[in-house]
């Protein structure tokens, strides 16, 4: 039988590493929608290759240029965020969360009040409406699977136990491309530096999150809400060969992990064939290749934002939003040469400090924290980069 397969943010890393599963397995999946956010050459493209019924891009104003390329397919051109809902929670029964940043939250949000399957990679959504989004798929009977790969890995590792014989988990970070960097080169470096992953190829934003350790951070944010372990029971290790995905720590002494090579094809396929497996072209480990693994603890003053993630969990309340708006804030400037690197953890870490909401109480609450966390963020920016 075929699964019917919504892919929010089609046209990105995630969404093309999912794409390249599915047209290998046309007999098991049938793409009913797609979206992008300004794409719509590429989106028009995987209309044509998937047959998708709904293609919508987030930028209204790219609505007429979607429309004329899909003139002669069988798919309706929409725009918006309404259309991002519309395609959420659509026919399909599993949704690919790939959009990034806080934008995909009203859509996933849409899947799981929907009870759909959803597969999650866009991390934002969880970070900014964790407890409201585990308890909307409790309430609803919704499914979470996190395609992340770290939090794919714990996920593995925990099939057929219980929680509460869990005593840690253990989330691996390759360091990014300036583990061993010293201070003053983290300094100095570029966004062409900072988007040069060393084992994974991902979309720019994710990227430099991972030069910073934001990324970790927000995946430690992220295995709270998806396992619901406190943040002194989620430790990182920095483990430079990404061959070990994570680990989850027994109460009688047992570690297991999961380990593959670095081909988010894994991740994506698990969630794809769940509770089944699917074969990938993945490339296979070879351990004695490999020769090594090495494992050493975060530097945290190389690596500010790693620590404010977790101050920001530990608060709880709003901060875990503000961290996140702050960051895509201040990383998209980073990458328009508006700020330096080291100004990121500096912006988040002042938004941090200047915050004063209360804990949100519903997904407008989020939202309304995210919108004006990033205008003060924008400010701040612009204050100290006349
Ligand atoms: P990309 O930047 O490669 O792709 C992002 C996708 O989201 C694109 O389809 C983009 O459309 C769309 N998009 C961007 N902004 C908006 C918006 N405002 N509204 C609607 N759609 C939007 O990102 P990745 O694929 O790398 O990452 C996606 C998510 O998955 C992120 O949350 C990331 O943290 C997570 N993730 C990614 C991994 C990876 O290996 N790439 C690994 C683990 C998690 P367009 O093409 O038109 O810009």
């Amino acid at each position: 039988m075929t699964r019917k397969i919504a892919i929010l943010g089609a046209t990105g890393s995630i969404g093309k590493s999912t794409l390249d599963l599915v047209e290998r397995n046309r007999d098991r999946f049938a793409v009913t929608s797609v979206t992008a956010a300004t794409n719509v050459e590429a989106l028009a493209d995987i209309v044509r290759r998937t047959g998708a019924r709904l293609a919508v891009v987030a930028d209204e104003s790219r609505y007429t240029d979607l429309a004329e390329l899909l003139v002669g397919t069988n798919c309706r051109a929409a725009a918006g965020e309404g259309a991002l809902v519309e395609a959420s929670v659509g026919e399909a029964e599993l949704v690919i969360a790939a959009i990034v940043g806080c934008a995909g939250l009203r859509p996933v949000m849409a899947a799981v009040d929907a009870g759909r399957t959803v597969a999650l990679a866009n991390k934002e959504a969880l970070v900014t409406a964790g407890a409201l989004m585990t308890d909307a798929a409790r309430a609803s009977g919704a499914t979470l699977l996190p395609v992340d790969s770290e939090h794919n890995a714990i996920f593995q590792c925990l099939a057929g136990s219980r929680v509460k014989d869990v005593s840690r988990l253990v989330l691996t970070a390759s360091g990014g491309p300036f583990r061993s960097a010293s201070a003053d080169a983290i300094g100095a470096a570029t966004p062409a530096q900072a988007v040069a992953h060393p084992n994974w190829s991902m979309g720019a934003k994710i990227s430099v999150d991972s030069a910073t350790m934001m990324n970790k951070g927000l995946e430690l944010i992220e295995a709270h809400y998806l396992f619901g372990l406190p943040s002194d029971r989620i430790d990182i290790l920095v483990h430079p060969q990404s061959v070990v995905h994570s680990m989850v720590e027994f109460v009688d002494g047992s570690v297991l992990a999961q380990l593959g090579s670095a081909d988010m094809r894994i991740p994506i396929a698990y969630a794809l064939a769940w509770p089944e497996r699917m074969a990938t072209p993945a490339r296979r480990l070879d351990l004695a290749a490999i020769a090594r693994l090495d494992f050493e603890a975060p530097d945290l003053d190389r690596f500010p934002a790693l620590r404010l993630a977790r101050e920001a969990l530990e608060a709880g309340g709003a901060a875990p939003i503000v961290l996140n708006a702050a960051n895509e804030v201040a990383v998209a400037s980073f990458l328009a040469a508006r700020i330096s690197f080291l100004e990121i953890a500096r912006v988040v870490h002042e938004a941090l400090i200047s915050a004063d909401y209360d804990a949100p109480r519903s997904i407008s609450d989020v939202l309304e924290i995210d919108r004006v966390t990033r205008k003060r963020a924008e400010a701040m920016m612009k204050a100290s980069c006349p």
